[in-house]
């Protein structure tokens, strides 16, 4: 369906003259910023940066980030949720009753008001929404209900980059719905969904909703919305069929079960060979025919994991199987204890502590397979499952790789690419509900716990998404939607006032006809002032040169490049026609 846009910006565009305008512009590439749309947004003078991972937006960047929000704002509105703003100054309390206090850890920023009272910068808000709705709702008959802010949300992540793709203060609009029971839930997420499709259309990115991983503590759906770039942090799966998932989530089909005879079990020298490429070279043999074995911690636990020697521990379903909050390599004083040899030769057979052993499926598909022996530069070869020794499970524990088979058709060849993740729509079910006594009465005046969903959507994020879809060599190529204006009026030489007079009234009319147009009345070279101008990215541009005593101007288009030379009144039609 169509967003019409609520008409924010009509009020203030009265006079945008670009020689009093903040839009500090830069020639050279910031050597801190590595992709094209931080790059971008420094140099057409959108943001500026404040420390790591903080940044303040300028005029320009202001404009663009109201519109993606007002985007987001009536794709959610027109959809039936409604808008609210809570606090971003939590008080612990809260977090406290869900556990979330402890789970956050040290991406939560944490401060104490003067009665030394803890409170933490709001990192997403599910506690809030469901006390606000437990104190408010009681009936049945007030649902279900979705409420969302847009609002600014803290994390002090490990790893801020990419400018305002992963940064520590960012703008998310947060959804919560409420419903009854699991069907109500269903309809609210499909509704969500619908909104969210109408709200990234809108915005012009090229997306994919993929399923995503809903964590150990269950929730009955997740997908997440990506949008395909190379620079994204997420691996995409996905098939002919139809069928994408988030690398975290697809899973992986079981091999065929190899059926070679059974070979005696050898232990062999391998000195100095610790990692599988050490062992290929060595042995003179495929990465395929090794079952490396990985030693993790999850939270106090040791834990060992099985995986043919290519493949990739996959971290998500491990630490769902194991209903684990932290999981990360053993040290190597743990592995060192655990299999009483150095790093590079833990295996299954004569481990020194008893601890879990987990094998991927494809390890229990495998015949005679070399395994490392517990001991300094000793492998065993020809070890077999149920002979040699017996995993505790066997399961999906590797990463889905180009070329594996779909898990959905069976048939065709999955392919893998980059996404970076824009929003996300969870079936979260009970957690914060049942932990926080939220209920409501039931026809019966029975108390009923509420069912919720949540749905966020980075709009700082979204921001710098659409940058890095829509830009070229020159600059960003802003889709109309979000551009922070629509046209540039570019008068060739200032000093020359028939150029001036009519930019000027050009810029009038445009203005008051509800076009966003900035007028480029900079005593600079023309030269710059286009540079800048496909730098910022306005989708049109009139210039105003010398014919313009002729009533003739110049209209370009900057995504396309088309440059035509027609009459005012032309040049203005057709800018409506653009704009509208
Ligand atoms: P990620 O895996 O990228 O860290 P997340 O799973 O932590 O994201 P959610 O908690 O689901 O994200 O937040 C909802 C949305 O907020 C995300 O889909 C993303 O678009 C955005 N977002 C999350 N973290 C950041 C961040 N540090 N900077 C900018 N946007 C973010
Ligand atoms: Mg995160």
């Amino acid at each position: 369906m169509a967003i019409c846009v609520a008409n924010y910006f009509r009020k203030v565009d009265i006079q945008m003259k670009l020689s009093k305008y903040l839009a500090p512009t830069l020639r050279d590439v910031p050597a801190e910023a590595e992709i094209s749309s931080h790059q971008l947004m420094l140099r057409a003078g959108l943001m500026r940066k404040l420390a790591s991972g903080v940044y303040s937006y300028l005029p320009l960047g202001l404009r663009a980030l109201k519109k993606v929000e007002n985007i987001v704002r009536a794709g959610m509105d027109s959809h039936g949720a409604q808008e609210l703003l809570m606090s971003a100054l939590l008080p612990k309390e809260y977090y406290e009753q869900s556990g979330r206090w402890e789970v956050f850890g040290e991406d939560m920023f944490r401060l104490k008001d003067r009665g030394s009272r803890d409170f933490c910068l709001g990192p997403t808000h599910e506690e809030i929404f469901t006390d606000t709705v437990k104190n408010n709702i009681h009936s049945y008959k007030q649902l279900p209900v979705t409420l969302y802010q847009i609002q600014t949300k803290y994390r002090d992540e490990r790893r801020p980059r990419f400018g305002v793709i992963r940064s520590r203060e960012f703008i998310m609009k947060d959804a919560y719905s409420f419903d009854r029971d699991q069907a109500g839930l269903d309809a609210s997420y499909d509704n969500m969904y619908k909104a969210y499709c109408s709200i990234f259309d809108a915005m012009e990115l090229d997306y994919l909703a993929v399923d995503a991983d809903s964590g150990a503590m269950g929730g009955s759906g997740s997908q997440e919305f990506m949008v395909k770039s190379d620079i994204g942090e997420d691996t995409i799966a996905y098939c002919t069929c139809g069928y994408c998932a988030n690398e975290e989530k697809a899973q992986c089909v079981a091999g065929t079960p190899d059926t070679a005879e059974m070979k005696a079990l050898n232990k062999i020298h391998t000195p100095n060979s610790r990692t599988i490429d050490e062992l290929v070279e060595s042995l003179n043999t495929t990465a395929k025919s090794f079952a490396k074995t990985l030693i993790y911690r999850a939270d106090d636990k040791l834990v060992a994991v099985m995986l043919r020697g290519d493949r990739e521990v996959n971290e998500t379903k491990l630490k769902n199987h194991l209903g684990a909050l932290e999981l990360e390599l053993a040290s190597a004083d743990d592995v060192v204890r655990v299999t009483g040899a150095p790093v590079g030769f833990a295996g299954p057979v004569g481990l020194k502590e008893k601890i879990t052993v987990l094998a991927d499926n494809e390890v229990a598909a495998m015949k005679n397979f070399v395994i490392g022996a517990n001991e300094g530069d000793y492998h065993f070869e020809n070890a077999n499952i149920g002979r040699d020794f017996e995993p505790d499970f066997v399961g999906d524990f590797r990463n889905i790789t180009e070329g594996d088979i779909c898990p959905v058709c069976g048939k065709a060849e999955i392919k893998t690419c980059r996404g970076i993740e824009v929003g996300h729509i969870f079936k979260l079910g009970t957690k914060y509900t049942e932990a926080m006594n939220c209920t409501v009465l039931n026809e019966n005046g029975k108390d009923q716990t509420l069912i919720m969903g949540c749905y966020g959507i980075g709009v700082s994020r979204c921001l710098a998404a659409i940058i890095e879809q829509h830009s070229d060599e020159n600059g960003i190529v802003w889709p109309m939607s979000v551009a922070p204006y629509h046209v540039a009026v570019v008068p060739v030489n200032v000093k020359d006032e028939t150029q001036s007079k009519l930019a000027e009234e050009i810029y009038n009319e445009l203005i008051s006809k509800g076009v966003e147009a900035v007028l480029d009345d900079r005593d600079e070279r023309v030269g710059v002032k286009f540079k800048d101008a496909d730098l910022i990215g306005y989708p049109l541009r009139i210039t105003v040169g010398k014919k313009a005593a002729e009533g003739i101007v110049e209209y370009k288009e900057r995504k396309s490049g088309d440059m035509q030379e027609l009459t005012v009144d032309d040049a203005v039609a057709k800018v409506l026609d653009a704009v509208r």
